[in-house]
């Protein structure tokens, strides 16, 4: 597989045995919406399709636990920080569940990794890529000037108009940054420097270097984390192990509501419970899919109706064999499905072949609607060929799951008796069980 790098703005092929995966998990202060689902299933996709291709694959996510976000939101709420944090760490977890992706290998709370993050900005400390100062510790940018910048291709001028204007009196330069921040106030940990608590940038590179200790090979975010939160991991990964800390950048586009950002503000926020509530996990993921990952996505209600649409006449199809096939209707051969030139059409391997270059999950998308056409006009003849287990294959790596039950004796018998009931002309009849047999989704 290869992906595109943001860094190098090149294609880079993944090793075929082993891939480390990194994904910036969630600050933990609310409640996550939707458009943050993108990158979730996407990294969905490239995680199932490595796996069907035999890969092995060791993939990391991170909770942030300790931030500014959820102090102030715990001060404003009245609450505790550490519980506040708990709270949506558990509903991430649980989100992670109701969203139907393979877990990562391990996600790990930055909390439980304090340690570790005050060592590591220790080292960077005693090589001078960071300094103290006034009881925090920030990184020198100055000292890598020809480095920073390089992910988002910024100039260290432009960089600076684009850094807010902070009041921070005790940095060398308004890009440098805090690894560690003295406070008063929030959850804060006793050190040398202060009593204070890590930088969000920190948190993860930190935890990259001790759960990988080496090069991953992507870096999966959010288009919007490329700076500074990638370009600070990456350099202080650099300054310490003085290699790099991924070989892929990959970035995931913003994702729209009716053509605007969504945010509280705008009080367009839709979370996963509310559309969960009317649609279903697989429309989500069609519409996360549909286009290609680096380009925005521009949720509308026309896309989720497209998806639905999509979705159910998937469904219904899979359904329809499996009657069809337990009463006999239909049969089931090993021949392979061929074009109208004779030619054997492998809908696996063009999947796997758009998946491979830069995760063309919208062409993959279309080699499904082709798979579903050919099958269509399959079981019209009475039979289904291997392009049902191919378009199940595919399916299954784009991650849509239709839930297709081994139908009971009771029901096959149900079923029977409504063919029957066709065939004699009783329609009244046969369209009152008909209607009972939709509604239990045996047909
Ligand atoms: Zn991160």
């Amino acid at each position: 597989m290869k992906l595109f790098d943001s860094l190098s703005k090149e294609k880079i092929e993944l090793p075929k045995s082993n891939v480390k995966i990194y994904s910036c998990g969630p600050t933990v202060y609310d409640l996550i919406h939707i458009g943050n689902t993108r990158p979730i299933f996407i990294g969905d996709v490239i995680v199932r399709a490595l796996t069907a291709a035999k890969t092995n694959i060791n993939f990391l996510m991170n909770i942030t636990d300790i931030d500014d976000k959820i102090i102030n939101r715990a001060i404003e709420h009245k609450t505790s920080d550490i519980d506040l944090a708990k709270k949506y760490t558990k509903k991430f977890l649980s989100d992670l569940n109701d969203l139907q992706v393979v877990m990562p290998n391990k996600i790990i709370p930055i909390s439980s990794r304090i340690d570790t993050i005050i060592d590591f900005i220790d080292d960077l400390v005693k090589n001078e890529s960071a300094y103290f100062s006034e009881g925090s510790v920030y990184f020198e940018i100055e000292k890598f000037k020809d480095e920073y910048g390089k992910i988002s291709h910024q100039k260290l001028d432009e960089l600076i108009d684009g850094v807010r204007i902070e009041n921070d009196q005790n940095k060398k330069s308004p890009l440098d940054f805090a690894l560690w921040k003295a406070t008063s106030v929030g959850r804060k940990f006793l050190t040398k420097w202060s009593s204070g608590r890590p930088g969000w940038h920190t948190e993860c590179v930190a935890l990259i270097d001790e759960y990988f200790g080496d090069t991953i090979d992507i870096h999966i975010g959010g288009t919007d984390l490329r700076f500074p939160h990638h370009e600070n991991e990456r350099i202080q990964f650099m300054a310490r192990n003085q290699k790099k800390l991924s070989r892929i950048w990959f970035h995931v586009g913003h994702v729209l509501f009716d053509g605007q950002k969504m945010s509280k503000s705008v009080g367009n926020i839709i979370t996963i419970d509310d559309f969960l509530a009317e649609n279903n996990v697989n429309d989500l993921r069609y519409v996360m899919l549909v286009n290609k990952y680096s380009q925005q996505t521009n949720l509308t209600y026309d896309l989720i109706a497209q998806a639905k649409k999509w979705n159910e006449r998937n469904e219904s199809l899979f359904r329809k064999i499996n009657w069809m096939l337990a009463i006999d209707e239909l049969s089931m051969t090993n021949d392979n499905p061929i074009d109208d030139d004779f030619n054997i059409i492998d809908f696996r391997k063009e999947a796997m072949e758009a998946l491979n270059d830069d995760l063309n999950t919208a062409k993959a998308i279309s080699v499904v609607d082709a798979a579903i056409k050919y099958l269509n006009n399959k079981i019209k003849n009475g039979f289904v060929d291997e392009s049902f287990n191919m378009l199940n294959e595919v399916l299954a790596i784009l991650g849509f799951d239709y839930e297709i039950k081994n139908l009971a004796a009771d029901e096959i018998h149900e079923i029977k008796k409504w063919q029957k009931l066709v065939q004699t002309k009783k329609f009244e009849e046969a369209d009152a069980l008909r209607k009972k047999l939709l509604k239990k989704k045996i047909i």
